[in-house]
């Protein structure tokens, strides 16, 4: 297997596939794809608990020249987003780029010859591992242990990740937890041989996951308690079918689809306009999400324990028409002590009260908070990115970090979004960096790296916004770290966000080539 590449892309998901598809259409050939999984899908492959769909219209939440008519309902379930994602790598001839099953175990800036030294190995391989030494996803691995696989090294002179912001779970500290008796597993990693019927079940966490998985569960358990910590604010979902009438004239003729497209995109704009302009528009949705409490819930105790008490928008905003139903039940309880400890079989709560549970299934999210994690990606003099990044992640649009040369992120730091379909964002990185990697090509540079004083300008100004939004206004929120730094959202409109990575800025570079250039200078060796 060769062992050198031009550009190395992390992941399969809409950012490495999206990247993959840009590169090959502008006729570069000299990448691999490197994915840990043995299919393409990213996170909707690796996802796929019952109950998992998008929340974000798919008709907008694909990509914009791969425009798919033939979507099943208005919010696409998890596999007809995995099987789009399949039919894209198939349609562009990506399948002979990506090797399957393979995990990135670092990636280290190689200063003499200006690249990237990626290390992999097998993930299946890896998995054993580290079941067997009790390590979970993210911990930093011991490279000096000689029971690790095999690591083989790829030479890149580009490194792109697409390996997403929410792929490492996040499991909850409680005291025993590796000690209990049952089954347990986390939304991530859902075990389908296991059988709820009859069985006593706990659902740690209330956000985006769980209340897609709850309802199903609560359709086959005996019992369900539910650990909340937090309730989220829940809209109704205006979800339907896509009459098979309507896939037919999207098909006939695509410009319906695209306008639908354009229609979804400009209504889901507009909520910008509550989270960053002026929140007090964001009553309308709070009223709206109270009304749906009192709608879906008879039970008053309940309708109570459900109702948030932070601002609307503030954590991310959740659609669901059968999630509140489900806990209106007999048999599923609603439990906010928290959760103190498990023993054996049981959990025992803040009260002191101890429940026995067969199952226990962790909704309790991702490490937003570290995205990459620690000893993965070293950058010029063999610095952690982490430590770069000690006050939080951050980058330069989202894709750049000051010290790590030729290095690009898809889904970096303050590009994610409350509001709208995040392909729309992959889409502007992609030409961003596609940019990069042509002009890289024309101009014969060999390493391009962020400037210091572009990158902490542009992290200033986006902070600076981010102090008015929603997002700031006290909650607890994977959206901000526990320094108070929102590290994960893009505060403004989409469209504002194409407009930046429109064109590869080269000027706030330093641009190498044979000796230091400055950008607009005649380069040494080129293209
Ligand atoms: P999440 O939104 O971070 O929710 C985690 C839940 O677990 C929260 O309710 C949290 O409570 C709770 N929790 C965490 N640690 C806990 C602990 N130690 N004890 C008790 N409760 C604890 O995670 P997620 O539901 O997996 O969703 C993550 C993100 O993935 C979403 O925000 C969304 O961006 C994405 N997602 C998208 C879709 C989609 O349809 N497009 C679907 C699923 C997920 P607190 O609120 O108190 O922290």
């Amino acid at each position: 297997m060769k062992q050198t590449a031009k550009i190395a892309i992390i992941g399969t998901g809409f950012s490495g596939l999206g990247m993959a598809i840009k590169l090959k259409e502008a006729g570069f050939d000299d990448f691999v794809i490197l994915e840990q999984s043995d299919n393409v899908g990213g996170t909707w492959h690796d996802n796929h608990y019952p109950g998992c769909a998008c929340d974000v219209q798919s008709a907008l939440y694909s990509f914009s020249f791969e425009q798919n008519p033939n979507w099943t309902r208005m919010f696409a379930p998890q596999p007809e987003i995995q099987a789009y994602l399949r039919h894209c790598a198939e349609k562009y001839g990506l399948m002979e780029h990506i090797r399957f099953n393979t995990h990135v175990a670092g990636a280290r800036w190689d200063e003499a010859n200006s690249g990237w030294v990626v290390e992999t190995c097998n993930s299946a391989k890896l998995w054993d591992y580290m079941e067997k030494k009790g390590l979970k996803p993210g911990d930093e691995l011991d490279r000096s242990d000689k029971a690790l696989p095999p690591i083989r090294k790829l030479r890149s002179e580009i490194l792109v990740s697409g390996m997403g912001g929410l792929s490492t779970p996040a499991y909850p500290e409680i005291k025993g937890i590796d000690t209990f008796t049952g089954a347990s597993f986390h939304s991530q990693n859902w075990d389908h041989d296991y059988d709820f019927r009859g069985k006593r079940v706990a659902v740690i966490g209330t956000g985006a996951s769980a209340i897609q998985f709850v309802p199903e569960i609560a359709k086959e358990a005996a019992h369900l308690d539910l650990y909340q910590r937090t309730p989220p604010w829940i809209m109704p979902k205006p979800d339907r079918e896509i009459r098979p009438l309507e896939r037919a004239m999207f098909r006939r003729f695509p410009q319906t689809l695209n306008a639908f497209r354009q229609s979804i995109y400009w209504m889901l704009e507009a909520r910008v306009l509550g989270f960053v302009g002026n929140p007090r528009i964001l009553k309308v949705g709070e009223l709206q999400a109270r009304r749906h409490i009192r709608n879906q819930i008879k039970d008053k105790e309940l309708r109570k324990k459900v109702t948030p008490d932070f601002h609307f928008g503030c954590k991310r905003v959740l659609i669901s028409n059968n999630y509140y139903p489900a806990l209106d039940q007999e048999h599923v309880d609603v439990l906010t002590e928290g959760v103190r400890e498990v023993k054996g079989n049981t959990i025992i709560d803040n009260n002191g009260t101890e429940r026995p549970v067969d199952c226990i299934v962790y909704g309790t999210g991702f490490k937003a908070q570290e995205p990459i994690p620690r000893g993965m990606i070293f950058g010029r003099g063999g610095q952690d990115l982490l430590d770069a990044w000690r006050e939080g992640a951050e980058a330069y649009k989202g894709t750049t970090v000051a010290g790590f040369p030729n290095f690009f992120m898809l889904m970096g730091p303050n590009t994610g979004l409350g509001h709208s379909s995040m392909v729309y964002m992959i889409e502007s990185q992609v030409q961003y960096v596609l940019d990069a990697i042509k002009k890289m090509d024309h101009r014969g540079w060999k390493s391009v790296e962020v400037k210091e004083d572009a990158y902490s300008q542009y992290n200033a100004s986006i902070h600076a916004k981010l102090g008015d939004s929603v997002w700031q206004t006290g909650c607890k929120s994977w959206y901000v770290n526990e320094n108070g730094k929102n590290t994960t959202l893009w505060p403004g409109f989409t469209w504002q966000f194409r407009q930046q990575t429109r064109r590869f800025d080269a000027e706030q570079y330093v641009c190498e080539s044979a000796e230091v250039m400055e950008p607009g200078a005649e380069p040494a060796l080129a293209g």
